[in-house]
């Protein structure tokens, strides 16, 4: 009798161990809105709206948060920033959009409001003042269509939603240097990829990789939504990418998991395959 109790409190105990370890590590902050702490102070939110985007926060040491992308709307991001509140009070946040398509920068009209300054290529800033992106959304909603991926939550959202530009910019030949106490977040521009403007941001000290949009997850079969791509410079770039950060110990995707360099090299060979046959 007494052998079976023990058994069973120490099943119980196990599985709930369990259910910590496999679960512990990911904050739910909505239906659609998921983070998960990747490794001590970094973490991958993962917004879908209808597709899954990824967006990465990092805590520095001091108060400094460097937020790179957005969900795709201001009400996701601003749960964002109050979960990075909550987690830190005096947290002085700093974003940087890699892109200007709405999963890079659909919180930026929130991120403004709170006067957070927002880093971004004066390309991005061009597409985004010129209605371009506008363009892109209509073509994502046909995307939608086709794929049978049709969300009307989404498609009525992006139909009203208005984006606005980054207001700390950057030349993206030049790219940008943030040095924060003893880490340096570079912005790299290596070349016109999955559209004109998307950079990558590369935090030197820890060896992570934010590649965004440019960046294909390991799942990924295709090269997914290629209207503002430059199909023929896409894998050139990455490959400048995989050139100028060998090193990289974590590499993050625009969409899907993150892993390590093998992303970079599945992403050339993704493209290059898919330019053959078409
Ligand atoms: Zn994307």
């Amino acid at each position: 009798m007494l052998l079976n109790k023990n058994l069973v409190k120490f099943f119980t105990i196990s599985l709930v161990i369990l259910f910590i370890l496999a679960s512990g590590s990911e904050i739910k902050l909505s239906e659609d809105l998921v983070i998960k702490e990747i490794e001590e102070g970094v973490y991958v939110v993962t917004h879908s709206f209808p597709w899954q985007g990824n967006s990465l926060v990092v805590f520095l040491s001091g108060n400094d948060v460097i937020f790179v992308d957005t969900p795709y709307n201001n009400e996701s991001t601003r749960k964002v920033v109050e979960w990075i509140k909550n987690e830190n009070k005096k947290a002085n946040i700093i974003e940087i959009n890699t892109g200007f398509h709405n999963d890079n920068l659909g919180g930026n009209e929130y991120l403004l409001s709170q006067n957070i300054p927002v880093y971004g290529s004066e390309l991005t800033a061009e597409l985004i003042e010129n209605g371009r992106i506008y363009e892109t959304i209509k073509s994502a909603v046909e995307l939608m269509k086709k794929t049978g991926n049709e969300n009307q939550e989404c498609i009525e959202a992006y139909k009203t939603q208005e984006f606005k530009a980054p207001n700390r910019l950057f030349d993206i030949e030049e790219g940008l240097e943030l040095t924060i106490g003893e880490e340096i977040a570079e912005v790299y521009f290596p070349g016109e990829s999955h559209s004109i403007d998307n950079v990558v941001v590369y935090f030197h000290k820890r060896k992570i990789l934010f590649g965004g949009c440019m960046v294909k997850s390991l799942e990924s079969k295709n090269p997914g939504f290629t209207e503002d791509a430059n199909m023929q410079e896409w894998p050139k770039s990455v490959k400048n990418v995989l050139e100028r950060y060998k090193g990289a110990r974590i590499v993050i995707p625009g969409h899907g998991n993150w892993g390590d360099t093998k992303l970079l090299n599945h992403t050339i060979e993704l493209l290059v395959n898919y330019n053959e046959k078409n």
